[in-house]
């Protein structure tokens, strides 16, 4: 029996940024990982750092735009290198993002950009300065600049890697519901089982934190899936682009996100079409998001494109009515603590709030580091999009 203070399930941006956090500060702290580090949703994610301009696109700083608005100012210090995570080896894609508008529903949006509320976050680009695609002259809408990065997802999750990856195991875990703190890992390949004993233990597993839930007879914290039709589409014509194309609706039109993969460039196509492409099997899902893409982009040529679609869970913490939850959510009970971080850009606050409650249940910094095991480390998760069909 390995002795531990903090053993965390799941290996994503939560359970990272976490263990991240624990070491630096000098807990004895450990990770244990099923799959791949890099998790699921986070190295599938688009990697924008919001800071709730989009859920402001209603015309109000709701409480989804509050609670994220410090997330940029905090991710931006540690890509450069000052802050509670060292990020600095970290890609930017991007330092900021586009919102753009279609002529015809310019007027809708008009009182969102001339609003008092966004006048510190974003600003006017002048015609002289649109990017591609947008400096053509079949395109007749207004263009603004938001302060958001936007990063490489598997660059972030390589660094973390990098960093962490010596700290962490891989095997399934056996939770006991009587002595939820007595953790079996059991190997994948030889079915050898290493027994910890930890103090407190972090479910971070993402959507793996209802089964693991399961395993301790808890019906509480409950969780909900909401599920996402992303499309990719690749050529080696297409323009890195970082924007979201506004409408009337209080969610961007479409959210795209770009990505080198090769010599072709790849985008990655959230935002509305996406949450409402749940119902559409993948050949309905690529052809609604031609016919979007061909509307707001008329004078492109999307023929040569190969084209794909993934359909992800975004897992959270339940809500009424399956909304969207304002921030993370961090909740102790009985030596474990269950966090979703409900978006990549939490990560700094889902780590707060668990390093919150673990100094709540007198776990500090330790002198006493346990010897790591002689036990198999997890591999590095990859883009879904490099293993997927293309059409
Ligand atoms: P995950 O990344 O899913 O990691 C969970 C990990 O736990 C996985 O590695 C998994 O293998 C492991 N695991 C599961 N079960 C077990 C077990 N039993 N034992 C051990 N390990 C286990 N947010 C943003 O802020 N910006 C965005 O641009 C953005 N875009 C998104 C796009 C998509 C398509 C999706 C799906 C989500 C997006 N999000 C975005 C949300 C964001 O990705 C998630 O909120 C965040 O990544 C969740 O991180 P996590 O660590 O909780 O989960």
């Amino acid at each position: 029996m390995t002795d531990v203070d903090v053993l965390i399930i799941g290996g994503g941006i939560a359970g990272l940024w976490t263990l991240a956090r624990l070491r630096r500060s000098g807990h004895d702290a450990w990770l244990v990982e099923s799959s791949a580090l890099g998790g699921i949703q986070s190295i599938a994610s688009q990697g924008i750092i919001h800071g709730g301009s989009k859920y402001a696109l209603g015309g109000k700083l709701g409480d989804s735009a509050k609670a994220i608005g410090d997330m940029p100012r905090i991710w931006n210090e540690c890509l450069d290198g000052t802050g509670e995570v060292d990020l600095s080896a970290v890609e930017i894609h991007t330092r900021s993002q586009l919102m753009w508008s279609t002529k015809s529903a310019v007027s809708r949006v008009a009182g969102f950009f001339a609003g008092k509320l966004m006048e510190d976050r974003m600003s006017p680009l002048q015609r002289a300065d649109y990017p591609a695609p947008f400096n053509h002259a079949a395109f007749d809408g207004v263009i603004y600049r938001l302060n958001e990065p936007v990063l490489n997802t598997a660059s972030l999750m390589t660094e973390l890697y990098h960093q962490l990856s010596a700290f962490c195991f891989k095997g399934n875990v056996i939770l006991n519901a009587d002595e939820p703190t007595q953790v079996t890992c059991q190997d994948q390949l030889s079915g050898e089982s290493m027994k910890l004993n930890a103090r407190q233990i972090v479910l971070a597993a993402g959507e793996g934190n209802e089964s693991l839930l399961g395993q301790l007879h808890r019906p509480t914290p409950a969780m909900q899936r909401r599920p996402v039709h992303m499309t990719l589409l690749k050529s080696r014509q297409l323009p890195l682009v970082y924007a979201h194309c506004l409408s009337a609706s209080s969610n961007p039109r479409l959210t795209i996100t770009s990505t080198r993969v090769d010599d072709e460039t790849c985008w990655y196509v959230g935002g509305n079409i996406a949450e409402t492409g749940i119902h559409r099997n993948r050949e309905e899902q690529i052809e609604a998001c031609q016919q979007e893409l061909q509307k707001v982009m008329p004078w492109i040529d999307f023929q040569p494109c190969k084209w794909s679609a993934l359909m992800l869970n975004r897992a959270e913490i339940q809500t009424r009515g399956n909304k969207r939850p304002d921030s993370c959510h961090v909740d102790a009970h009985d030596s474990v603590i269950t966090a979703w971080p409900t978006k990549l850009a939490f990560a700094p606050r889902v780590a707060s709030g668990i390093i919150d409650r673990l100094g709540k249940a007198g776990i500090m910094p330790s002198a006493h580091h346990t010897a790591r095991p002689d036990w198999p480390r997890p591999e590095m998760a990859t883009w879904p999009w490099l293993n997927t069909q293309w059409s």
